[in-house]
């Protein structure tokens, strides 16, 4: 039996993808700082735990729970995050520092006490949740690009680091998808711009967002849907290195490639901004 480690798994992908994974035969640890939105997961024989990402020693002492009693550890995946969108000039310091260790820092961290493991076993698998946000910048998106941006790099360096052991990075690019992320990215933006020059782009771009995160739609997708791309590239003999969610994603990512600059700068403006 397979063990897995997910963070952030207490709404959203995180959920999603533990609920999937368990009851497909994994043995699953949950991790998320909401250890009680978890409960309903033990039905399917997950295992919540209690971790909050940018707390080394709970981080520590979950993966020595999780080595101590299985004896391995197979799988991790690196989901936990949260959009601190808003102006870079109105966003605090102290919470871009929250946004990168949370972001960021974190997929280190984890990633940073399962190695030792993985490499003497001699196999596993690392998963990190990035976005279509570490390719393009959204207008407004502010800090929470610098951090999936950081995710990409990141996530490409432990890949070439760990080749040699056996074990295998995917990242994971997904657009919208239907969580609480888009709530939390729409009250982090509103709020920056209170009170500034800011305050009637965030309010309407925040708006925008509220709309856009009510239902799913070709631009939203089911959290379902991005668990089952996590279980491919788990199961997967020759995991992709980056997997996106939807065409429109694909596209994007494409774009990011090909179009000039300015050009993209418009047209990421004109998305959110009537
Ligand atoms: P949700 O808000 O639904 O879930 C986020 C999860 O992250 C929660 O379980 C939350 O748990 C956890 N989390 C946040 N802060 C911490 C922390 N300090 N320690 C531990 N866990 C933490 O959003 P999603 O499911 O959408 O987000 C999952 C990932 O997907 C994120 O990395 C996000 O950036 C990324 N993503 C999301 C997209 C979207 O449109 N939804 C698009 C592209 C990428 P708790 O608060 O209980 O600790």
């Amino acid at each position: 039996m397979k063990v897995v480690l997910i963070t952030g798994a207490s709404s959203g992908i995180g959920y999603s993808t533990a609920e999937l994974l368990a009851k497909n035969g994994y043995k699953v640890y949950a991790g998320a700082r909401r250890v009680e939105k978890m409960e309903p997961l033990k039905a399917f024989g997950v295992i919540p735990v209690y971790l909050d990402v940018t707390d080394e020693g709970a981080a520590k002492s979950v993966v020595e729970t999780i080595i101590k009693t299985e004896k391995r550890i197979d799988v991790l995946f690196n989901n936990a995050g949260y959009g601190s969108y808003g102006p870079i000039e109105n966003v605090t310091l102290d919470e871009a520092q929250k946004q990168l260790d949370v972001n960021v820092l974190s997929v280190a961290r984890m990633s940073q006490l399962v190695l030792p493991y993985m490499r003497a076993q001699n196999e596993g698998r690392i998963i990190v949740t990035s976005s279509v946000g570490g390719k393009v910048t959204s207008y407004l998106g502010g800090w929470y690009h610098v951090s999936k941006f950081a995710v990409e790099a990141l996530s490409n360096s432990i890949r070439m680091d760990v080749a040699d052991f056996g074990i295998q990075v995917s990242i994971i690019e997904p657009s919208g998808v239907l969580t609480e992320w888009g709530a939390i990215a729409a009250d982090h933006l509103e709020e920056s711009g209170k009170d500034t020059v800011y305050q009637k782009v965030t309010k309407q771009v925040a708006d925008y967002y509220r709309q856009m995160y009510k239902k799913k739609s070709s631009l939203v997708n089911d959290p379902k849907n991005i668990a089952l791309i996590v279980k491919k590239a788990i199961e997967a003999k020759k995991p992709k290195i980056r997997y996106q969610d939807t065409f429109p994603a694909k596209m994007s990512v494409l774009m990011s490639r090909l179009a000039p600059d300015r050009f993209l700068d418009k047209i990421m403006k004109n998305t959110v901004v009537k």
